[in-house]
């Protein structure tokens, strides 16, 4: 079962809103190799996994929670790169001066964003491409899925790294240069699940190799040792340190598994964007919606608020049995 904080896991950088980089950013979600695909592969893969070598399926089991949060920040970030983006450029209000209201949907990126959703993230890569469940590998062979699983992380830094090339849009390079890090220490837990079993990578990783350091936002997270750390997310125990441990693969550090997620950043609700009838609640619909969110009383509220759900107090609630 699953627990969870309401708070994103990486920072998104402000700026203005650009619907070519939120398409690029939509194989990152719904591609082949992206985020929606890494989530289901390592769950599908822990909740099949067969033997006693439970130590590889919690492995298999954090990172496949981890990419929840990845679906979260890079849907989160398409859509801030996307909402606004009538006035594109601070060219103008949508509809003003003889415009129509959407017709940034015309001029390039991806229609749906503006026809289908509503300036909002969907399921799909970045030609369009509806996500597929048949992207998912899980064989049940433990030593094919991790070999996969390295592919398959590696395949998504590379093409991270390319859409990092793509943009110069700070809020799309924020979450790709978190993701390009994040990858990286993935590349490293699975090569070191292989290397716990008999594999000597050499010099082969990370993948892509360059010196990914020459770009700034990379160079930061990189200092902080984010590419050498694997959270277990757990509120029970975990295995994962048994494998996880030692020598980096990619022969850059010291591997370490925090026993705390990340602290986390909270959640802004976007706001109404009315050329695309969204939310679409009429002032009489919003006194309704009001008075439902009245009828919990200020002080439960007020109470809600002052909860910095942090994983710590999670654990410390569940615990009180
Ligand atoms: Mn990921
Ligand atoms: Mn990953």
């Amino acid at each position: 079962m699953y627990f969870c904080n309401q708070k994103l896991i990486n920072e998104i950088a402000e700026d203005g809103p650009d619907p070519h980089a939120a398409n690029a950013l939509q194989e990152g979600l719904g591609g082949q190799f992206g985020e929606m695909r890494t989530f289901n592969q390592y769950f599908f893969q822990s909740m099949n996994f067969r033997g006693k070598a439970t130590a590889y399926r919690d492995l298999i089991h954090a990172v496949a929670v981890e990419e929840i949060s990845h679906m979260e920040l890079i849907g989160t970030t398409i859509n801030r790169l996307l909402d606004g983006a009538p006035g594109f450029e601070g060219k103008s209000t949508p509809g003003a001066k003889g415009t129509t209201p959407l017709e940034v949907a015309f001029k390039g990126g991806n229609i749906h964003h503006f026809l289908v959703s509503a300036q909002g993230a969907m399921p799909i890569d970045s030609a369009g491409n509806p996500w597929s469940g048949s992207y998912v590998y899980a064989s049940g062979n433990l030593c094919l899925d991790l070999l996969y699983n390295l592919m398959l992380e590696c395949t998504g830094r590379l093409q991270k790294c390319r859409i990092y090339e793509m943009t110069k849009n700070r809020t799309a390079r924020s979450t790709i240069a978190y993701l390009i890090v994040r990858d990286h220490a993935h590349e490293n837990v699975f090569a070191k699940a292989l290397e716990s079993l008999g594999v000597d990578w050499g010099k082969i990783l990370p993948i892509p190799s360059f010196d990914a350091t020459k770009w700034p936002e990379v160079n930061q997270l990189m200092k902080e040792g984010l590419h050498l750390q694997q959270y277990h997310f757990r509120l029970d125990n975990s295995e994962l340190a048994a494998i996880f441990n030692g020598k980096s693969p990619s022969g850059d550090g010291e591997l370490s598994v925090p026993d705390e997620a990340p602290i986390g950043v909270p959640i802004r609700s976007a706001a109404e964007r009315l050329e695309e009838f969204s939310p679409g609640l009429s002032p009489e619909l919003q006194e309704l919606a009001d008075a439902a969110k009245s009828l919990m009383g200020t002080s439960a509220l007020a109470a809600f608020d002052d909860q910095k759900p942090t994983r710590k107090k999670s654990r410390e609630k569940v615990r009180l049995k």
